[in-house]
């Protein structure tokens, strides 16, 4: 009998693991911003098209590539951010698994135009599900720009799974806007077809705030900061009476990622036990810092879910912080009142 078992073809691995990284339009643009992001970029512009199913082109004045890098970039498990596994332990980057670029090449159209700011020319590589189609000199600006067009063309299944225009604008949305919160030093826009989204100028973290979601937040948030010798807590919560029927606008970012937590959700809740309404959610902006070797990323590959070595102390940290400031704002209240 002859032995059966083949290793896949690179194409076919990439779209495999494409499955896991690239979801939807979203997932697209949350991948390339973190790059942006990793490369130092300090402007980043969004152009999207059809909610992201024609085009996706992300625009960065970060550190650009060399002409091997940019051709290595779309390599599977190939990434300038770790090289050991210690590595795995100081991660202050948003990307590291060396997947993104290579799963988004094989399900779609693929330009990349790239120039390091020191080289005289960048170049212009095209990609199409995977495979290189040609490779040439450009004069461009350095940094980076990537069109992904046409995503899911060789895919028909994930391209009828897609949702509405405007879901999947929606979770376009949701990643600009978890990028923007957690990152106000850089500037960014987002425009879908050709109407201006966001225009959002580098600041602080107030600012950004108020330029995402409207002038009125501007009286309704307050500081809140605590920190021990291992977490920091930084941030903006919204007053009780601010607190709004619908869930959405409550982000957490750990080592300015954006993560989801339950578990730290119900801390934040507690603190503002007695102070609103049962149903009512209360807005926050939450920043925890603290050394990457106490946290775990690695266990998604979108990174979102991440594991804390003791989760005790910082959900405390984070229940007396909220507390604090929802404290000092209603005593500042009462002094106003009583002057
Ligand atoms: P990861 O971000 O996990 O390293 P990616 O597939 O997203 O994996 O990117 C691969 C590599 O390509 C990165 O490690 C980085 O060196 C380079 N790269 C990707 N995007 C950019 C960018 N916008 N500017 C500069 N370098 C980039
Ligand atoms: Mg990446």
């Amino acid at each position: 009998m002859q032995d059966i078992i083949r290793l896949l073809p690179d194409a076919i691995a990439n779209q495999i693991a494409a499955g896991e990284v690239v979801q939807r339009p979203a997932s697209v643009v949350k991948e390339l911003l973190e790059n942006a992001i990793d490369a130092q970029a300090k402007n980043i512009q969004v152009i999207i098209r059809d909610a992201g199913r024609t085009l996706i082109q992300i625009i960065d004045d970060g550190v650009g590539m060399s002409e091997t890098d940019a051709r290595m970039s779309f390599e599977r498990h190939a990434t300038s951010k770790i090289r050991t596994a210690d590595d795995l332990f100081r991660i202050r980057t948003m990307g590291f698994r060396g997947e993104a670029l290579a799963s988004i090449a094989a399900v779609a159209q693929v330009e990349m135009r790239t120039r390091r700011a020191a080289d005289e020319v960048g170049v212009l590589l095209r990609i199409e599900g995977s495979d290189l189609k040609s490779q040439e000199s450009v004069a461009c600006l350095p940094g980076t720009n990537i069109l992904v067009k046409n995503l899911f063309f060789n895919v028909p299944a994930r391209r009828n799974f897609l949702k509405t225009n405007s879901v999947e604008m929606r979770h376009i949305l949701d990643e600009f806007q978890r990028v923007s919160l957690a990152h106000p030093e850089v500037s960014l826009s987002l425009y879908h077809n050709d109407t201006e989204i966001y225009n959002l100028y580098s600041g602080k973290i107030s600012r950004r705030i108020v330029d995402m979601f409207g002038k009125n937040y501007r009286e309704n948030i307050i500081n809140c900061q605590e920190e021990t010798p291992f977490v920091t807590v930084k941030g903006y919560i919204g007053k009780p009476e601010f607190a709004r029927k619908t869930r959405g606008e409550q982000f957490f970012f750990v080592n300015d990622r954006y993560v989801k937590h339950n578990y730290l959700h119900h801390a934040v809740l507690s603190a503002y036990e007695g102070t609103i309404n049962e149903g009512s959610h209360p807005f926050y902006v939450l920043h925890l810092d603290l050394d990457p070797s106490h946290i775990d990323i690695n266990i998604h590959p979108t990174k979102t879910e991440i594991k804390f070595d003791d989760e005790r102390s910082v959900y405390a940290l984070l229940m007396a912080a909220v507390r604090k400031a929802i404290s000092v704002n209603h005593l500042s209240h009462s002094i106003d009142f009583d002057s």
